[in-house]
């Protein structure tokens, strides 16, 4: 049978968020017995937890995530364990392993040991060039295991170089899995937006 892992974060009150981001709210609208039904509203940002970033999260007109193909959702995925590659992930860290077309590629860095627990500023980042690398590989989808691809405060293309050549996960939670190939799948809400909220799994028959 296939086994299936949740590389999720779990949305809830007093989650880690990007600092400037709102704080992430969830309350009830009605209740039962009060009420008929029990209802929530649900408050905070579109680069809440596991989710994508589209274009128009660094342009004024770049594509909405609604927009982002969904093919980009599905297929081959190729787990990287770069736990031992320190705080910045650059090109040679990735030339090791065989890159191809249309692969979905998950970097397993530090950041998956030391957890979502509170927002750390010095987190795994990717390198402009390693950015400008796995857009040569054509490759179709990037994963991280933090809440951005790019250095903390630092102003670089990273950001750019993946959102146009890819779609980008953010804050996957990496944790338990191990490096090897799995089918991957990360399906954001369907929202006409920046950024949007996604469960992603993977599974390895
Ligand atoms: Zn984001």
């Amino acid at each position: 049978m296939a086994k299936i892992i949740d590389i999720s974060m779990e949305i809830k009150e007093g989650m880690i968020f990007y600092p400037g981001d709102p704080e992430i709210k969830i309350k009830k609208y009605l209740s039962i017995p009060k009420d008929p039904v029990n209802l929530s509203t649900l408050n905070f940002g579109s680069h809440t937890g596991t989710h994508i970033d589209s274009g128009l999260h660094i342009k004024k007109k770049g594509r909405s995530t609604s927009k982002l193909p969904l093919n980009s959702f599905y297929g081959k995925c190729k787990v990287l364990d770069l736990t031992k590659a320190g705080k910045e992930i650059k090109k040679q860290h990735l030339e090791k392993y065989n890159l191809e077309k249309d692969d979905i590629v998950l970097l397993k860095t530090q950041n998956s040991k030391k957890q979502y627990n509170k927002f750390r500023k010095d987190f795994t980042h990717i390198s402009e060039e390693a950015a400008e690398y796995l857009a040569e590989k054509k490759i179709k989808t990037i994963g991280v295991d933090y809440l951005s691809v790019s250095k903390f405060n630092t102003k670089n293309k990273v950001h750019e170089i993946l959102i146009k050549n890819m779609t980008v996960f953010e804050g996957l939670n990496l944790s338990k899995v191990k490096q090897g190939e799995y089918i991957f799948a990360g399906l954001p809400l369907k929202i006409n937006c920046d950024g949007a909220p996604a469960r992603v799994i993977l599974i390895k028959n």
